[in-house]
């Protein structure tokens, strides 16, 4: 057994007069010490502005951010390091995307995404199509949660331009086929992005392998600090996409008529970084590094299998969503209870979860709830965390 859970100084407190047990990390990771000092040190070091300054701590700044970009480059398969893009966050990420391929969209061209999406992943597409006139087409879902993969052949012909999805699901676990689904996508000439919000600690990433035009997430869901995320493109994608914003860092030459533009990646990095989350982003690739991860994964998944088996024990437990490959996730309800008020039993008890529509309204529409509880893992939770669970969801039971 593997135990990280020592390098999570907040996972030491307690709450409820009971060690805090942490099930939402689906929301955001904590930070283990290696990124909350490397940021520390960063301020207390090197702190500067980056690119511009010819002194030493702007050169040592530049460094370290550039040194991030390779780090993210290795853990994700890139093969040139030109195609990492530091971004706020997923959202920001998508956004990116979906703002550049305005005029390559044509009015009735369309664009696929899933019913299982996040809203970051359905509404920056919505905006796109009503500004280009192309329209929007969802690949529905079944009862299990899995994709209908017949649905996606269905949908996906010449007239698709983009096909998006995440590569897991954040409201269920669903862990997504991204392979078939972006090698049938490129088949049609559609680009193709995935949402690797929740994917990017439990799934080996070999973007380069994976095929897709684009790779999203962000580096608060794998250890590293809020506010710095990642747009992976390809090359060749990048170069013909527009800018995203304008402003200093990513002009090449600007006169009052008229401005020539970097290369990637700075073209879509107008602006001062977040310096410093990129560098808690390269410390937490280093921390990762440095960990059995397949390992870890298939620890995880033991303790999701048994929290499960568990859980199902326990009379009016539904849960919700029973996907033929399951990430760190479990969605549930119990019967004759709101999920925020089970949310606000298992706080009692000192056990940390989610509780509403994990921003998939439509999803959630869909299977006829108003929401779920959801508790979700990550590498350093341990069996003691289900048993918690499994003890406080049993107590809640007793309050309906
Ligand atoms: N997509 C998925 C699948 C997510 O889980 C999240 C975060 N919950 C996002 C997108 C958005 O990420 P962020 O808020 O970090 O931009």
């Amino acid at each position: 057994m593997f135990d990280i859970q020592a390098d999570f100084p907040i996972l030491q407190r307690q709450h409820q007069g009971e060690p805090l047990v942490y099930l939402d990390s689906a929301a955001t990771t904590q930070k283990p010490d290696a990124v909350i000092n490397a940021v520390s040190d960063y301020y207390r070091r090197s702190n500067a502005n980056v690119h511009r300054a010819a002194h030493k701590l702007a050169e040592e700044a530049t460094t370290l951010l550039e040194d991030a970009r390779t780090l993210v480059q290795g853990y994700i398969g890139a093969s040139d390091r030109r195609e990492v893009i530091f971004t706020r966050g997923t959202t920001e990420s998508i956004n990116l995307v979906a703002q550049g391929l305005q005029a390559y969209l044509k009015a009735d061209d369309e664009i696929l995404i899933t019913a299982l999406e996040h809203h970051s992943n359905i509404v920056p597409w919505q905006m796109l199509a009503q500004r280009t006139g192309a329209h929007l087409k969802v690949v529905s879902v079944d009862s299990n949660g899995d994709l209908d993969l017949s649905d996606f052949q269905e949908k996906l012909s010449s007239r698709t331009k983009v096909f998006t999805c995440n590569h897991i699901s954040n409201a269920l676990g669903t862990i997504n086929p991204v392979a078939e689904l972006v090698r049938a996508a490129r088949e049609v000439g559609a680009i193709t992005l995935i949402d690797g919000a929740q994917a990017v600690l439990h799934e080996p990433l070999d973007v380069t392998a994976l095929d897709c035009d684009f790779y999203a997430f962000s580096g608060h869901k794998m250890y590293a600090p809020t506010g710095i995320g990642i747009l992976y493109g390809k090359l060749a994608r990048l170069e013909t996409l527009p800018p995203y914003q304008g402003g200093g860092e990513m002009i090449e030459h600007v006169t009052f008529e008229t401005s020539t533009y970097q290369q990637p990646p700075y073209k879509f990095e107008a602006g001062t970084p977040n310096i410093a989350g990129a560098v808690g982003l390269g410390a937490a690739i280093r921390y990762l590094n440095e960990l059995p991860l397949a390992e870890l994964v298939a620890q995880e998944q033991n303790l999701i299998d048994s929290a499960l088996r568990q859980l199902k024990q326990i009379p009016g437990f539904r849960l919700v969503g029973e996907p033929s490959k399951r990430s760190a996730v479990i969605s549930f309800i119990l019967e004759g209870a709101h999920p925020n008020d089970i949310g606000t039993l298992l706080d009692q008890q000192g056990v940390a979860v989610r509780t509403g529509h994990h921003c998939a309204m439509p999803l959630m529409a869909h299977l006829g709830l108003p929401g779920t509880v959801r508790a979700s893992f990550s590498l350093y939770n341990t069996a003691y965390d289900v048993e918690r669970l499994v003890k406080a969801v049993d107590k809640a039971t007793t309050f309906i």
